[in-house]
């Protein structure tokens, strides 16, 4: 075909809608960011970010860990480095979980794992299984690659597995994307029990289990239970070559956000891939924020993880205790044993996303559920966060929300 060059003269103004992609055409704008702009007013108590509390960062240590880097390391801190990841960092990840360095990729932050494994997982109309409901920045990331999501219905102890054998059995899916710890959005724990089962139906049914776990070291209460990769490997009697378990965590939550480093744990064949997709992407995570991350695992973390995980325990025991205060007993809410959320259900005529714009008006935010939902519906339901929130705020934030339902509910 010939396309003919428009004169100078008459040179159309460019339609770039018409020029994306597909790909492109699958994308839009995250509910919550649109969300989040109406409630960024200064005077509106926010429960609706999803931000680690910024006042417990390692400020200092994490200056220190930069200047000690920068002079054991010299230039090569600031070098393209290989896209593996920064080796001794990788070393320390794969010691913990009992494999190898080749098991670990490092990604800039686990939204970057979320992506590069959809690329190289899903075709276009592959079944992926997601909670109902889950994490609506997985749904961006996989949305591009054209999934048809399939939700698994859950309940107070996370996925239900027996529901999850009728859809394993009524789909040929291809992976199932399961957050087992304090689960964002809705604080949920997946029980041990279940965990064990729905290892055994993903194997018997020859589907990945992609494990998103930000959250898993910030438990506050409870027992720790172990993840599905743990469970996985154990299936396997300890290959890591044979374990049907993609694993994804993060020191976002637990170290800090802003230096995106994340990593993912998978058999070879996966690893392989997604070191290729990467070059793609970004050639290796930023050097010197893995070095620093790596100069902190050690000392600082554990004792970080300690801080974070002692300041959310009493702001989440401190928001359920003003749920309890000020909502209307028909409002049901989870009790969450860690990680930085809380989800609340409304009566069935109550739809949030307008409850919204009332309660932003009464100065308190939240996050609408519906759009945690790959296939809609959770209409009635709300996201809270209780992560950077002060007493005060709660006591003030809470009592207001109790208003807003309330009123809505006359
Ligand atoms: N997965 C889940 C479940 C999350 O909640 C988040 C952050 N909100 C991420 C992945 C992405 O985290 P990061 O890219 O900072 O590691």
């Amino acid at each position: 075909m010939t396309v003919s060059a428009p004169s100078v003269g008459d040179r159309a103004a460019v339609d770039f809608a018409s020029l994306l992609s597909t790909r492109a055409s699958r994308m839009n704008a995250s509910a919550i960011r649109e969300i989040l702009k109406i409630t960024q007013q200064p005077d509106v108590i926010s429960f609706a970010g999803g931000l680690p509390a910024p006042e417990l960062f390692p400020l200092e240590d994490v200056r220190r860990a930069a200047d000690t880097v920068l002079t054991k390391y010299g230039p090569s801190a600031l070098q393209y480095s290989t896209t593996e990841g920064h080796l001794p960092l990788r070393e320390w990840i794969a010691n913990r979980a009992g494999i190898t360095p080749g098991h670990v990729q490092i990604v800039t932050g686990s939204q970057q794992g979320l992506d590069l494994l959809g690329k190289i997982l899903i075709n276009e109309g592959d079944v992926v299984l997601v909670e109902a409901p889950t994490y609506l920045g997985a749904l961006q990331s996989f949305q591009p690659y054209g999934p048809q999501y399939v939700e698994v219905p859950t309940d107070e102890h996370g996925i239900d597995t027996d529901a999850l054998e009728g859809v394993l059995r009524a789909n040929q899916a291809k992976f199932l994307y399961a957050i087992p710890n304090f689960q964002n959005p809705t604080g949920r724990t997946l029980s041990l029990e279940r965990r064990r089962r729905l290892l055994e139906l993903t194997a018997q049914y020859g589907v990945l289990v992609l494990e998103d776990d930000p959250y898993g070291k910030l438990r506050f209460t409870g027992e720790e239970l172990p993840n599905l990769y743990e469970l996985g490997l154990e299936m396997v009697g300890g290959d890591p070559d044979r374990n049907h378990v993609i694993y994804s965590s993060s020191f976002s939550k637990t170290l800090v956000p802003g230096l995106r480093d994340a990593w993912v744990q998978a058999a070879k064949p996966i690893i392989e891939k997604l070191v290729q997709a990467k070059q793609g992407a970004d050639l290796h995570t930023p050097t010197l924020n893995q070095m620093i991350i790596a100069e902190l695992v050690e000392d600082v973390l554990p004792r970080q993880i300690k801080t974070v995980k002692q300041a959310y325990g009493v702001r989440a025991r401190d928001m359920v205790a003003r749920i309890r205060e000020f909502l209307p007993a028909e409002v049901e809410h989870t009790t969450p044993e860690g990680g930085m959320f809380l989800w609340m259900t409304l009566p069935g005529e109550i739809d949030t996303q307008p409850l919204l714009a009332q309660a932003v008006e009464r100065k308190v935010a939240f996050v609408p559920g519906s759009p945690f939902y790959a296939l809609g519906g959770g209409h009635n339901t709300m996201r809270l966060s209780y992560s950077s929130a002060t007493p005060t705020q709660i006591e003030t934030g809470i009592r207001a929300l109790g208003e807003t339902i309330r009123a809505a509910m006359e």
